[in-house]
């Protein structure tokens, strides 16, 4: 444990090393409950000196383990922020040994506007890691996150939904780990959580998400994916708040989880671009199957409607491997590259 780092504070930062743009009141090293915000300076058109409030809550008893968690990363994502909002009201410091970081709307504006990406800059906040105190607002934050609360802390929770454009099975994920004491570390961490599902996901390699730097930092690292459609479901919100909590027991936060975990212990990946079914013509998309159907790699995925040329026959998309349905695409509407199907294998440890 790396709990000794809380001392990393943005103040400090060697001379010469890119310092953070972002000032806050909040104490990491003080004991009891904080709930302020990072303050990230910001100078629109209407708001020459103005700043963007980001909220934080730093719960802090004694010395242990800490963990960062976040929410808001996508805007339009909610069981995560709802349930740390739930635990910044109603957790009391003295059941907790340790310290947790909770940044539930991490990229505030685009929380505020229940939006993917930040209407400030347009940026997905998720593919701006490892940030830059010089760049956009999205990326200053990420820079913040990356650069400050990462060196404090032992591990992160990432909670994320299918947002807007999909829809997905409640499921808890891992972010691979290159050193496989590493990996073994996010694989126990994310059974713990006992979500119905779990998926080892890696964003086609992507490395601009915070899991991927998370996982670079070292911390043991666990995500989310809960429900979605741009909506809240009570069921995967019940998920995510009780993953929460069993997650922060297993790390030794919280005193053990009640009733314990069920025990959830298959484990499924995304496998690489096999896994997904994207549209390859404009028009309205029919899936044929539900979340978590057995398909088959060649078999009809669904089909892809003319509605304004009715004499045209529906363009049939097809499964590119075995697989369960895991995630759909929410709009009917598509155009070609729009992602409409995610499909789920067993995990093999191979993700190309
Ligand atoms: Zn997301």
């Amino acid at each position: 444990m790396r709990t000794a780092a809380g001392t990393a504070r943005s103040g400090d930062a060697v001379a010469d090393a890119p310092r953070t743009t972002i000032f806050t009141d909040v104490d990491y090293e003080k004991n009891g409950k904080q709930v302020v915000f990072l303050r990230l300076p910001h100078s629109p058109h209407d708001d020459a000196w103005g700043v963007i409030p980001i909220p934080i809550c730093v719960i802090k008893n004694g010395t242990g383990p800490t963990v960062i968690l976040e929410g808001g990363n996508h805007g339009d994502e909610y069981e995560g922020p709802i349930a740390l909002g739930h635990l910044i009201r109603d957790l009391d410091p003295a059941r907790i040994q340790g310290r947790l970081i909770i940044i539930p709307a991490v990229n505030q504006p685009a929380v505020a506007r229940g939006q993917r990406v930040s209407p400030d800059d347009g940026k997905n906040f998720n593919r701006t890691f490892p940030g830059s105190p010089t760049g956009t607002a999205t990326e200053q934050i990420s820079f913040y996150v990356n650069s400050v609360l990462f060196p404090m802390a032992d591990a992160f929770i990432d909670l994320h939904s299918g947002g807007s454009s999909l829809s997905i099975v409640p499921s808890a994920i891992i972010e691979p780990a290159p050193d496989p004491a590493h990996m073994k570390r996010n694989i126990d961490a994310v059974l713990a959580f006992d979500a119905p599902m779990t998926v080892v996901i890696n964003n086609l390699g992507d490395p601009r998400t915070s899991t991927a730097s998370a996982v670079r930092a070292g911390l043991t690292t666990v995500g989310t994916e809960m429900g979605g459609g741009g909506t809240v479901s009570a069921a995967a919100l019940k998920v995510c708040r009780r993953g929460v909590d069993n997650l922060l027991a297993h790390f030794g936060v919280l005193p053990p989880a009640k009733p314990a975990p069920a025990g959830h212990t298959q484990l499924m990946q995304i496998p690489g671009s096999k896994g997904y079914v994207f549209a390859t013509t404009d028009g309205v998309f029919e899936p044929f199957h539900e979340h978590g159907a057995q398909v088959h790699e060649g078999e009809p995925a669904g089909q892809v409607h003319h509605l304004t040329d009715p004499g045209r026959a529906p363009q049939v998309l097809r499964y590119p491997t075995d697989g369960v349905v895991y995630g759909k695409r929410q709009p009917g509407l598509v155009k070609p590259g729009n992602c409409c199907l995610v499909v789920v294998t067993p995990y093999t440890g191979q993700l190309a």
